[in-house]
C-alpha cells in the first residue's frame, strides 16, 4: 500500500489509489482521510458533513489514536449515523491539528446475519460478542444500540504501524515542499536583485538627462525666457530632485532586504559624531541645540545598516524641528530589562496618536507639504530593527515634540 502511495499526489490522492485499500487493513464498513478542508471518503460512511463535524471533535481531543466501539457515548451527534459508524478508529497524522485517517464501524446489528427469525429468543454474550437464542431479539438490539464490533489490541497496533510509515512518507513530501519553496525563494531574491539593479541604472540615468537638460535651460536660456517659464522649469527640477530621492530610498530599503548582517562591536558615540559631520549641522542647522549623552553604550550589529537607522532618525529629528522657536536634539540611553534602549527626542512638531503605528510604513507620511520627504526613512528604520530582532516605539505630542526609543 504505501509502495503505491506517490509523492507528487496529496496523501488523499495517494489513498484513493492504492491497490489495496487503507480500508481492509482492518474489518470496517469503511474509511475517511481528512486533510483540513480534503476529505475523501471510501466505502460505507457517515455524510461528507458529518465527518467534517467529527474531525472536528477529533481536533479538540488531543490523543494520537483514538478508538470507541460507541461514538455517540463520547460525541452525541454521533446518534445520527450509528448504522455506518457506531464505532471508529482514527489515527491523527503528522504535526497538523486536523490531519486524520479514520476507519468506521457499523452496528453490529447491521453486521450480524441472521441465521433464523429474528423474532425468536435469542441472548447476546458481550465478551464473547456472539448471539445466542435465548432471550427476546428486543433486548438485545436495545443494548448494542450504537454499539459496534470492539477493536482489537492488534488493530490498533496495526493503525499504529501504519501512523508511523504515513507520517514518513508526509516528512518526505514535506522536504520536497520546502525544497520546492527555496528554490521559488532563491529565484524572487534574484529578481528583486535584478529589479533593484534596473531601479538604479534605467530609472537614474534618464532622470540624470531630465535634470542635466533643465538646468542647461535655467543656466544659458533664462535671459530670453518668461517669468512662466522659468517658474516651470523650478518645478521640473524639484519633482526630479524628489524622484530621485525616492530611487535612493528605495534602492537602500531593498538593500536592507536582501543583505546579511555582518555583525560587530562600534562606539555608538563616535558613529553619531560622523553622522553630525556628514549632516554638516553647524552650516545647514546653526540654530539647533544637539546634545548626545557621555555614557552612550556601544552597539552590537551591522555599522552600515545601524548607521542608515541613525541618520533616518536624526534626519527626521531636524526635518520637523526646523521651525521650533528653540530647536533641540537630545540622544541617550538607559538600561531596561538587560538591554540597551536608546533614544532621540526632539521639540518638533509632534506626531498625533493615530498616526503613532501608521509612520512605520512604507510610503506613510503625514507630514505638511513644506517638509520634504519619501515616507520611506521609517520604514527603513524598522526593517532594520527587525534585522537586528530590535523593536522600536515613539512617544510624542504634538506641537511639543517627539522621542523615539528603539533597542537591538
Ligand atoms: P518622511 O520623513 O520621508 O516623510 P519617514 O518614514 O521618515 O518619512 O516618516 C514618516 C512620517 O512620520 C513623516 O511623514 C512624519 O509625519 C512622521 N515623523 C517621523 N519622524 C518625525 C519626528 N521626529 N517628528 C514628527 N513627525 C515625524
Amino acid at each position: 500500500m504505501l509502495a503505491d502511495l506517490k509523492i507528487e499526489n496529496t496523501l488523499g490522492e495517494g489513498l484513493e489509489n492504492t491497490k489495496i485499500p487503507f480500508t481492509s487493513l482492518m474489518e470496517s464498513g469503511g474509511g475517511a482521510v481528512v486533510l483540513n478542508d480534503e476529505i475523501k471518503l471510501f466505502g460505507n460512511t457517515p455524510t461528507e458533513a458529518e465527518v467534517i463535524d467529527l474531525s472536528n471533535f477529533l481536533t479538540e481531543n488531543e490523543e494520537i489514536i483514538f478508538y470507541t466501539k460507541q461514538l455517540k457515548k463520547h460525541f452525541a451527534a454521533a446518534e445520527n449515523y450509528k448504522k455506518s459508524a457506531s464505532g471508529i478508529l482514527s489515527i491523527r497524522l503528522g504535526r497538523a491539528k486536523n490531519h486524520f485517517i479514520i476507519w468506521f464501524r457499523p452496528e453490529v446489528s447491521e453486521t450480524v446475519s441472521w441465521g433464523g427469525n429474528p423474532n425468536k429468543k435469542i441472548t447476546y454474550n458481550e465478551e464473547k460478542q456472539r448471539l445466542s437464542p435465548r432471550k427476546s431479539f428486543e433486548k438485545w438490539t436495545e443494548k448494542l444500540d450504537g454499539i459496534s464490533n470492539s477493536w482489537q489490541d492488534y488493530e490498533v497496533e496495526t493503525a499504529k504501524a501504519f501512523r508511523e510509515n504515513l507520517n514518513q512518507f508526509i516528512l518526505k513530501k514535506q522536504k520536497e515542499e520546502i525544497s520546492r519553496l527555496n528554490q521559488n525563494l532563491e529565484e524572487a531574491n534574484k529578481d528583486l536583485k535584478l529589479f533593484s539593479y534596473g531601479i538604479s541604472h534605467d530609472l537614474r540615468s534618464p532622470l540624470r538627462g531630465i535634470t542635466g537638460y533643465t538646468q542647461i535651460l535655467k543656466e544659458d536660456f533664462s535671459e530670453n525666457l518668461p517669468a512662466e517659464a522659468l517658474e516651470t522649469i523650478e518645478t521640473i527640477l524639484k519633482s526630479s530632485n524628489r524622484m530621485e530621492g525616492i530611487i535612493d530610498d528605495i534602492l537602500s530599503f531593498s538593500k536592507i532586504t536582501g543583505g546579511e548582517l555582518q555583525n560587530k562591536n562600534f562606539s555608538t558615540k563616535k558613529l553619531l559624531q560622523e553622522l553630525l559631520v556628514s549632516f554638516n549641522i553647524k552650516t545647514n542647522y546653526p540654530n539647533f541645540n544637539i546634545e548626545i549623552a557621555e555614557n552612550l553604550p556601544y552597539t552590537y550589529g551591522d555599522c552600515p545598516m545601524i548607521s542608515q537607522l541613525w541618520s533616518n532618525l536624526l534626519g527626521n529629528a531636524l526635518k520637523y524641528t526646523q521651525q521650533a522657536p528653540y530647536p533641540q536634539i537630545k540622544i541617550g540611553s538607559f538600561s531596561q530589562e538587560n538591554k540597551d534602549v536608546f533614544y532621540i527626542k526632539d521639540n518638533g512638531i509632534g506626531i498625533p496618536e493615530h498616526q503613532k503605528d501608521q509612520i512605520f510604513k512604507m510610503f506613510s507620511r503625514f507630514a505638511k507639504k513644506d517638509f520634504k520627504g519619501t515616507g520611506i526613512g521609517l520604514a527603513i528604520v524598522a526593517r532594520i530593527l527587525e534585522k537586528h530582532n530590535g523593536k522600536i516605539w515613539v512617544e510624542s505630542e504634538p506641537e511639543k515634540g517627539s522621542t523615539f526609543f528603539f533597542h537591538l
